[in-house]
């Protein structure tokens, strides 16, 4: 489950105003790039709204050498082509503005003053489109946007996902009660001026936390998810499935990642922090067998699924720590040949690192979405008979500050 300002492998979200609507996108090849956008600085996500596109890959390439470049190459960045628009998944908060109008947006950084936003530079613009379409349709249908202070109220967030080769589309209704009075007539009004919209769903939420989603879901219309295909294989995705946000970057960075593995066919794989099984199911087909780890129910029970509905029979998901399981399997003796490992931006444990050195496989991918973590992790590797040999930055998140990055170490 996700929080409002949420760090979500490290991007938050940028949205503008309607005052922004037919601003000027700074060419990606081009210097200039006065930060176009008025939230610049106030919504916190587009650290680098100010550089060209150029620059900004540049800066982050720096970053990576200073942190990565005593231990091994540092690789050119993978940049976007089109660094605009990448974001799949687009979330609103509800609220009111001074004169008791209808609002949709982000909160200003660090504070909790709702921005009302029409269209963003990074996230999606048919979502875009769809959350302006839902605030629009609010008042003839005479449903209140939900109150923090009173409690009164019902919608409080909208989440659209769109999936990248598919386009199905998935709007999810987050409200404060069940009581979704003419649910039917709001959704059929929303289709009619968004037919692509595959499925609508509500969702309940009356916590008093910063959680987007709560516990209970009715889905209204279509199937309840989405599915998208990436690097040849479908995944399912529910509303509050970790997918990457930004698609196109994810499967070159799962590309690059299963590249630097070098796998013949015969070699077993661990997926380590596998979420919903994307890594360990592409790689899936050039290993001999792959074992993926999760600490999330829910992530591994869509794995198994995903690995169900692409017909791949050698693969098994487990639900552990990954650091308590791969020391049993250190323990068992357990031969395995390659590790690939996706930790949040936390990083890794040390019990883990030491199980990986017991097991001793061959090569360790390491895909990371925090350089800082990345550098002690690898660190550590190395301490434990392992050598990085190159570093590839991948720009996943375009604007922001955030950069992930594929590591190869072997065996020394
Ligand atoms: N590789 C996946 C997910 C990466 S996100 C993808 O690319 O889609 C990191 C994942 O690590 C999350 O799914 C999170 O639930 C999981 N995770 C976090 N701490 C963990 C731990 N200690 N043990 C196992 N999994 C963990």
């Amino acid at each position: 489950m996700e929080k409002r300002s949420r760090n979500e492998k490290s991007d938050r979200f940028l949205k503008k105003t309607d005052t922004q609507k037919n601003a000027v996108k700074p060419a990606a090849d081009k210097k200039a790039a006065k930060a176009p956008c008025p939230l610049f600085k106030k919504c916190g996500s587009c650290k680098y709204l100010d550089l060209s596109y150029e620059k900004q890959l540049s800066e982050k390439q720096k970053e990576m050498r200073k942190l990565m470049e005593k231990h091994c190459k540092v690789q050119p960045i993978i940049g976007m082509e089109n660094p605009y628009h990448y974001r799949h998944k687009v979330q609103a908060v509800f609220g009111m503005d001074r004169k008791k109008n209808p609002i949709s947006g982000v909160y200003e950084e660090k504070s909790h003053r709702l921005l009302p936003v029409e269209t963003c530079l990074i996230e999606d613009e048919r979502a875009d489109a769809i959350i302006g379409t839902v605030r629009g349709l609010l008042k003839s249908f005479k449903i209140k946007v939900y109150d923090e202070d009173t409690g009164y109220g019902l919608l409080r967030y909208v989440l659209v996902r769109r999936g990248w080769q598919t386009g199905e589309i998935m709007v999810v209704l987050v409200t404060a009660s069940p009581v979704f009075p003419s649910k039917r007539n709001f959704v059929d009004a929303l289709r009619k001026v968004h037919p692509e919209i595959t499925t609508v769903v509500q969702n309940v939420n009356n916590r008093t936390d910063s959680l987007i989603l709560g516990d209970k879901y009715q889905t209204l219309y279509g199937k309840g998810y989405i599915v998208d295909e990436l690097c040849g294989m479908k995944f399912k995705i529910s509303p509050a499935s970790f997918y990457q946000v930004n698609p196109v970057q994810a499967a070159k960075l799962y590309e690059k990642a299963i590249e630097l593995a070098e796998l013949t066919g015969r070699e077993t794989v661990v997926d380590a922090y596998c979420g919903t099984g994307t890594i360990g199911l592409i790689a899936s087909k050039k290993a001999g067998n792959v074992i993926g780890v999760e600490n999330n129910g829910d992530a591994v029970r869509d794995a198994i699924g995903n690995a169900k509905a692409n017909d791949v029979k050698n693969i098994r998901f487990y639900r552990d720590d990954a650091g308590h399981f791969l020391t049993s399997c250190a323990a068992d003796e357990v031969k395995v040949d390659v590790v690939i490992m996706d930790p949040p931006r936390a990083g890794s444990s040390e019990a883990f690192l030491d199980a990986v050195a017991k097991i001793g496989p061959r090569k360790v991918v390491y895909v990371s979405c925090n350089p800082e973590t990345l550098e002690r992790d690898v660190t550590y590797l190395e301490k434990l008979g392992y050598r990085a040999k190159e570093v590839w930055p991948v720009d996943m998140f375009p604007w922001t500050g955030a950069c992930e990055a594929v590591c190869l170490l072997s065996k020394s």
